[in-house]
């Protein structure tokens, strides 16, 4: 399950030399991550073994919210990956930062994710694990959704817990910057060319 975006046309404000429109309010995303994390608590309320998985850094603020709300036991584990650098469209390449991780074999697997665009970076990693890891099972929940930038070589991924759907620009706040910048707004903006 997903939710959009309420469209309804906010101001454009100036924050850290960016021109952005709030998107998704604060409250806004702490009431979905609630409804996610219910979710994830029922999919998950059997398991002994949750590992949850942060994609660092733009994953840091869904991930210590998102987890505050679960209520099965789970680990918690970081990589870090790249693929934007400090530009506002994906390279197409994934850089694999730092993949270290513990043994994963028979545990169950959820990816906590900021955004999927062109979906390259999650095709990467889902397969990267399936590759050298025998999980239990291995679920991605992304804050948001971007299908419209989804690439072909990437159509077979599968959003397990989405929070929201958003359109084909470029988002800041609440873990996303740009450029660096824009990492602890507490609410998702669209940049405003
Ligand atoms: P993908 O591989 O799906 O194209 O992109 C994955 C990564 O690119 C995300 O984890 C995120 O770091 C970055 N990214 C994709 N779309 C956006 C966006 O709209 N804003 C920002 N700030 N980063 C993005």
């Amino acid at each position: 399950m997903s939710a959009g975006t309420e469209n309804a046309a906010s101001e454009v404000i100036l924050i850290q030399d960016t021109r952005m429109e709030v998107l998704i309010s604060e409250d806004a995303i702490q009431n979905r991550l609630k409804a996610m994390a219910a979710e994830i608590n029922a999919q998950y309320k059997d398991s002994q073994n949750l590992v949850v998985i942060a994609v660092l850094k733009g994953a840091f603020l869904f991930l210590a919210d998102l987890v505050r709300y679960i209520t099965v036991p789970c680990e918690i584990e970081f990589v870090r990956l790249s693929s934007y650098g400090n530009q506002m469209h994906s390279s197409g390449q994934v850089r694999p930062v730092d993949l270290s991780l513990p043994n994963l074999a028979d545990r169950d697997v959820l990816i906590v994710e900021d955004i999927v665009d062109t979906g390259l970076t999650m095709q990467f990693f889902t397969e990267y694990l399936r590759s050298l890891h025998h999980t239990r099972s291995l679920r991605l929940a992304v804050l948001l959704d971007k299908p419209e930038a989804r690439k072909p070589e990437a159509k077979e991924l599968v959003l397990d817990f989405v929070g929201f759907t958003v359109g084909n620009d470029f988002m800041v706040g609440y873990g996303l910057d740009k450029a660096g910048l824009c990492r602890n707004l507490p609410f998702v903006a669209r940049v405003i060319q």
